[in-house]
């Protein structure tokens, strides 16, 4: 009786991909039959069932080209729906995919200034690397410290981007601005603490340019990748995972970087995992060393935080590399990268 009870219980879901003759009008008559998710990718009509639909309806074998069932809520980010790591693209990088490319970006916590971003942009620029980082709109956690240059930042990232040809990432913190990082922004970063925010989910599920998805520092795995579901089901299918450290007993570093969180998002989920040393662990003396821990796991990015005067730095100063440290974090993690297979780019 008990095992009965669990089965019954059991989250169930499917996907099932219609043949190419049922169009979005049928498909989506067909989903409210079956009270079930409908999204289009490109042509592919896709249904997405809730726990009562455990096979495909009998009415709707003739027109099911393929079909899988879930037994976990991770249904489009999962290994068993895409069987590989998805590719996406920034710039003219792609990562994921087979690629094995690991992204390595640099910058600031901060857009502080024309020139403190373009020093970093001079940078990344002069070592032949493509993507600079900085926040705009920084969800600081005390009211009274540094909030961001809001708009005028995002304008000296685009800056940025036409003067040294680099791809620019930057955070959404709340619903208010993400038009504007959505339109201003090469990738869109989720941060931690917006990690929850459905208004910024479905924002940026409507769109086709890759969002950087920052796990929350009290977040599960399951959590996390349901909110890239959010993402995902709403039509794009460029997100990125992003661990940057979750919060533990331990108070001598910022956060605890999980890298066996880590090992389950590539073992499990189809999506390309970007690491984030410097905000896990907080102070720039470990920064290189984990980097290269993170790199040895063969993963699809490193987000590096790194500032002309880190001791002047208006966010996150403690953590943020010289330029000098992030050309030697570049040396090194190059090194470990090729032991593995992979290539810093
Ligand atoms: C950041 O990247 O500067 C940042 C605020 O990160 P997180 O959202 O991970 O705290
Ligand atoms: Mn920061």
């Amino acid at each position: 009786m008990l095992t009965f009870a669990f089965i019954e219980f059991r989250l169930i879901r499917m996907i099932i991909h219609l043949s190419s003759t049922v169009g979005p009008g049928e498909a989506t008559k067909i989903a409210e039959n079956i009270k079930a998710f409908h999204i289009q990718h490109g042509e592919q009509q896709i249904l997405i069932t809730s726990s009562s639909v455990k096979e495909v309806p009998n009415d709707l074998r003739d027109k099911t080209m393929e079909s899988w069932v879930f037994d976990n809520d991770m249904q489009l980010s999962s290994k068993k729906y895409i069987n590989g790591t998805r590719e996406v693209a920034i710039g003219g990088v792609r990562i994921g995919g087979n690629t094995k490319n690991t992204l390595l970006i640099g910058g600031p916590c901060s857009v502080e200034s024309e020139s403190q971003i373009r020093s970093a942009a001079e940078m990344l620029k002069g070592m032949g690397l493509t993507t600079l980082r900085g926040g705009c709109y920084k969800p600081r956690t005390s009211p009274y410290s540094f909030q961001g240059l809001g708009f005028e930042g995002l304008q000296l990232l685009v800056k940025m981007r036409e003067e040294y040809g680099l791809s620019v990432i930057t955070e959404v913190r709340d619903a208010t601005h993400v038009q504007d990082v959505i339109e201003y922004s090469d990738v869109v970063q989720i941060g931690a603490k917006a990690m929850y925010d459905q208004g910024i989910l479905r924002a940026c599920a409507k769109i086709k340019k890759p969002v950087l998805l920052k796990r929350g520092f009290g977040t599960t795995l399951q959590e996390f990748v349901q909110a890239a579901e959010f993402i995902l089901s709403g039509g794009n299918e460029n997100v990125i995972l992003c661990e940057r450290g979750i919060r533990t007993f331990e108070t001598k570093t910022r956060f605890t970087l999980d890298l066996c969180g880590v090992a389950y998002l590539q073992e499990y989920t189809n999506l390309p995992v970007i690491l984030d040393p410097s905000h896990a662990i907080g102070f720039a003396y470990g920064v290189t060393p984990l980097a290269k821990a993170c790199t040895a796991m063969g993963i699809d990015g490193l987000i590096i935080e790194a500032h002309e005067n880190p001791k002047v730095a208006k966010s996150d100063a403690s953590q943020q590399l010289t330029y000098d440290e992030f050309a030697q974090l570049y040396t090194e993690t190059s090194k470990v990268a090729a032991a593995v297979g992979y290539k810093i780019v």
